[in-house]
């Protein structure tokens, strides 16, 4: 590219809200083969809302959500604060943590005085003062020897909580696990909207002929969902955040030329392993800085723009 068409393109760029870092970023975008997204915060808003609570029989939902939240509530994860925003708009007051454990990827183990939330606890000889709240994913409570299969729905047990929870996947929610005292307590159910842009961007990256792979920690259900909401080629779901730059790498060994677009601070070290890295300008300051290019709005659609714009500038064609 001349450097007229260097500066053209990166002027054109600027009005169109992406932000190359470099004139070998505008230049390095037009033969991208394969783009690596993240999904929340990127695909989708990341601000997720509590949208469903089942307890399981006879322990009180408003209970359940008190306790989730008060385990959440030193917790800066999005989930962690769409849990703690509920309590808040139900009035339900937090009782004060001890001690928590943040599991990266699976959730929080919080511990509490041993007496708090009393009716699930009553029944349950406490030899020791404290009590665990466990909230995250299957993972999680299994790992603690949480038995997740013999909790029933409140209404008369007429649905297991593990059913509710899959068909609550199969809809794109994202589910949380409650245990209280090595208990299954309950399940929540998470919504984080699509941006209104995705499906568009991600069908025109896919008409490029450019391969599309979501990488989430989410698990497999809520992944597929979103995925075939908006039309990727490809789901990984149930990743660890530090095995996204380990993808990128995987796939550039096979030989593609990969870009990926992400918001997060887990997102930063595969911003900077992909040949192209593109950072949602409403993301963290971690992606920006690890990124070549920013995307100011955070619509997926100025990506495409990024790619045309740099093919464009290769050809000279302005
Ligand atoms: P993502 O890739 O969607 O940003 P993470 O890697 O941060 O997700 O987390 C993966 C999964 O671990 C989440 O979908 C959730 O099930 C669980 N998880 C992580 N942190 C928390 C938390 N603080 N509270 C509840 N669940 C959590
Ligand atoms: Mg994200």
């Amino acid at each position: 590219a001349t450097p007229l068409s260097v500066t053209i393109g990166t002027g054109r760029g600027a009005r169109a809200g992406v932000l190359y870092r470099s004139a070998e970023a505008l230049q390095g975008a037009h033969d991208v083969d394969t783009i690596v997204l993240d999904k929340t915060g990127t695909i989708t808003q990341g601000r997720p809302e509590l949208a469903d609570a089942l307890s399981v029989q006879g322990l009180d939902e408003d209970l359940l959500i008190r306790a989730a939240a008060s385990a959440e509530s030193n917790s800066e994860h999005p989930l962690a604060q769409a849990i703690v925003q509920a309590a808040k708009d139900r009035n339900l007051e937090l009782v004060p943590i001890k001690d928590f454990d943040s599991v990266t990827g699976a959730g929080i183990d919080a511990t509490f005085p041993s007496g708090s939330f009393k009716s699930m606890t009553e029944n349950s000889r406490n030899e020791e003062n404290t009590l665990h709240v466990l909230v995250g994913n299957r993972r999680l409570l299994e790992g603690k020897g949480i038995d997740l299969g013999n909790g029933m729905a409140d209404q008369a047990g007429a649905q297991s909580l593990l059913d509710t929870a899959r068909s609550w996947e199969d809809q794109g929610r994202t589910t949380i696990f409650v245990a209280i005292a090595g208990r299954l307590a309950g399940v929540l159910a998470v919504t984080d909207q699509v941006k209104s842009g995705s499906k568009q961007a991600i069908h025109d990256m896919n008409e490029r002929g450019i391969q599309t792979i979501m990488l989430t920690g989410d698990n497999q259900g809520t992944a597929e969902q979103v995925g075939s909401q908006v039309g990727v080629t490809r789901v990984v779901a149930q990743i660890h955040p530090e095995d996204k730059a380990g993808i990128v790498k995987a796939l550039q060994a096979q030989g593609h030329k990969v870009a990926m677009i992400g918001d997060g601070i887990n997102d930063a070290p595969a911003l900077a392993q992909a040949d192209l890295g593109m950072a949602i300008g409403t993301g963290t300051d971690v992606a920006i800085e690890s990124a070549d290019v920013t995307l100011v709005s955070g619509d997926l659609n100025a990506a495409v723009k990024a790619i045309d714009l740099s093919a464009a500038t290769m050809r000279n064609i302005h």
